[in-house]
C-alpha cells in the first residue's frame, strides 16, 4: 500500500472515543426499550457498517447481546461470516458468549468500556483473548469512556423512584399538605407498615426521645383525636428526658384509612397495638389512655405485663359488656349517627372554648372528605354492649387483671365536664384498679382531658418514678 493509501487510510478512521460514543448512543436505545443497557458497532475502513443493542427480551433471545446482534449484521452487510479488518466497539466487557462469538468471527480488534467484574471474559473474569490457542488475531482494548459506560447502568440499575409505600387499594391516605403547618406539633412523622394484623395498611407514629429512656410513655388516644390529642403533654415528658410513642389508630390521623366501615373491629385494632407494642419492642412504658385509647389500651398490658410500669388513665371505661351503656354514651352514640358530617374540629371546641381555628382545623386534617370517616362511623357503634359483644370478653379478663395483677403504679385524672365517661364512670374504674390513687380532678375539663394536659402530665412525671 502506498504512503498515500495510509493517509486516506488516517483519515477515514475512527478514535477509539468516537467509536464508543456510537455504541453509546446504542446503549441507550437500549436503557429506553427497558433493556439492560449495553451497545456496540461494528467499524470497517472508519464506516460504521452494523450496530446492535441488548435486546433479549424484546426479541425472547438469550443470545441478543449487543455484540451478537452487530456480528449478525455485519456478516449479513458483507456477505461473510468473517469480519476481518473489523473492530467491535462495546459499551460493556464482553461476555464468554460474545467473546467466543468474536474470535470467531474474527474481528480485528475489541474496544469496550466498562469493565464487567461478574461476567466480562476480557481480562476480569477471566481473558478468553489471552489464549494463544483460541485467539490468532484479535487486540483488545478496554476502559475507554468507562465511566460514562457504567454510569449508564448504575443508573439502570438504581432502584426506581417509585412509591415504595403504596396505599393498599381498598385503603386512602390522607395527603401530606393536609398536615402542613399544625400548631404545636412539630414532631416528624414516623410510619410502620409492616404489622401482621393489617398488613399493607401503614400506621403512623409519633416516636421522639431516646429509646434507651428511663420510660416511654405510650399515648392512645379515640374517637375522632388522633396524636395531635397529646401535644400539650408530649413536651413535657420530652423535657423530662423520656420517650413518647403516639400511634395514630388505623383510620385516624396520619395513618391509612380503609374505605369500608366494616374493616373497623374491636379485634383488629386491639391487635394492631399489641403488634406495635412488639415491632417497637417498647419496655418501661407507662400506657397514656382515654376514650377508645383506653376501652382498646385497657386490655393490652395483661398481653405482655412485664413491658409496663405504669397507667396514666383519663376519661375512659372498659367496657365490659356487663352493665348497660350509659345514657350519655346512647345520646352520643346516636348523635354520631344523625350528623354523620359532623365537624370534628367544632367538637374538640364545644370542650374547649379557648381553641384556635387552627387547632379546630388540626382535629378536620385527617378527614379530607367522607370517603376518610370510615372510623368517625363505625367506632361508636363498635363499643362493647353486650356480654357477647365482640371485644366484651377480652375487657372483661383486662377487668381482672387490673383489679388482681397490676403491678405497676397508676395515675388518674378526670376531666369533671365529660357527660359520658366523666366522674361516675371514672370512679369505678378506680375502684378497679389496683393501687389506684386518688384521682387528679380537672373540673374545667371535659372528655378530651388532654387539651388540659399540660398540668396532667407534670403531675404524671412527678407521680412516675422511673
Ligand atoms: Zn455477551
Amino acid at each position: 500500500m502506498s504512503q498515500g493509501g495510509d493517509d486516506l487510510k488516517q483519515d477515514l478512521s475512527l478514535s477509539d472515543e468516537q467509536g464508543m460514543r456510537l455504541a453509546l448512543a446504542q446503549a441507550q436505545l437500549a436503557a429506553a426499550a427497558g433493556e439492560v443497557p449495553v451497545g456496540a458497532v461494528v467499524v470497517k475502513n472508519g464506516q460504521v457498517i452494523a450496530t446492535g443493542r441488548n435486546a433479549p427480551i424484546a426479541s425472547r433471545d438469550p443470545t441478543a447481546h449487543a455484540e451478537v446482534v452487530a456480528l449478525r449484521e455485519a456478516a449479513r452487510v458483507l456477505g461473510n461470516y468473517r469480519l476481518e479488518g473489523c473492530t467491535l466497539y462495546v459499551t460493556l466487557e464482553p461476555c464468554a458468549m460474545c467473546s467466543g462469538a468474536m474470535l470467531h468471527a474474527r474481528v480485528d480488534r475489541v474496544v469496550f468500556g466498562a469493565a464487567d467484574p461478574r461476567t466480562g471474559v476480557a481480562g476480569s473474569v477471566l481473558n478468553l483473548f489471552g489464549h494463544p490457542q483460541l485467539n490468532h488475531q484479535t487486540q483488545v482494548t478496554g476502559g475507554v469512556l468507562a465511566e460514562e459506560c457504567g454510569q449508564l447502568l448504575k443508573d439502570f440499575f438504581k432502584p426506581r423512584r417509585v412509591n415504595a409505600d403504596p396505599v393498599r387499594e381498598d385503603a386512602l391516605r390522607t395527603p401530606d399538605a393536609a398536615f402542613a403547618g399544625l400548631p404545636d406539633y412539630p414532631w416528624q412523622p414516623h410510619y410502620v407498615n409492616d404489622l401482621p394484623s393489617i398488613v399493607g395498611l401503614r400506621m403512623h407514629v409519633l416516636d421522639e426521645g431516646t429509646k434507651d429512656a428511663p420510660l416511654t410513655w405510650l399515648c392512645l388516644h379515640g374517637n375522632p383525636a388522633w396524636s395531635y390529642l397529646y401535644r400539650k403533654m408530649i413536651p413535657v415528658w420530652l423535657a423530662a428526658g423520656h420517650r413518647v410513642v403516639a400511634p395514630d389508630l388505623i383510620g385516624f390521623g396520619k395513618s391509612d384509612k380503609p374505605k369500608k366501615d366494616s374493616f373497623h373491629q374491636f379485634e383488629t385494632h386491639r391487635q394492631s397495638l399489641l403488634d406495635l407494642i412488639e415491632r417497637l419492642g417498647l419496655q418501661r412504658v407507662v400506657l397514656v389512655v382515654q376514650d377508645w385509647g383506653g376501652i382498646l389500651g385497657l386490655t393490652l398490658p395483661m398481653a405482655a405485663p412485664e413491658r409496663y410500669k405504669g397507667l396514666l388513665v383519663m376519661n375512659t371505661t372498659l367496657a365490659t359488656g356487663e352493665q348497660p351503656l350509659s345514657a350519655g354514651f346512647l345520646a352520643w352514640r346516636d348523635w354520631c349517627q344523625g350528623q354523620p358530617l359532623f365537624d370534628v374540629g367544632k367538637l374538640f371546641k364545644r370542650g374547649n372554648p379557648g381553641m384556635s381555628p387552627k387547632e379546630m382545623a388540626a382535629y378536620n386534617a385527617p378527614f379530607p372528605d367522607k370517603g376518610y370517616r370510615a372510623a368517625l362511623r363505625a367506632f361508636p357503634p363498635m363499643v362493647p354492649e353486650f356480654a357477647d359483644s365482640p371485644g366484651a370478653a377480652v375487657s372483661r379478663q383486662a377487668q381482672a387483671f387490673w383489679r388482681e395483677d397490676w403491678q405497676g403504679q397508676t395515675f388518674m385524672a378526670i376531666g369533671q365536664q365529660d357527660s359520658v365517661l366523666g366522674e361516675p364512670v371514672m370512679r369505678q374504674l378506680q375502684s378497679q384498679i389496683r393501687g389506684c390513687p386518688e384521682p387528679m380532678l380537672l373540673p374545667d375539663a371535659g372528655h378530651f382531658v388532654q387539651e388540659q394536659g399540660r398540668a396532667i402530665a407534670e403531675a404524671a412525671v412527678r407521680n412516675f418514678k422511673p
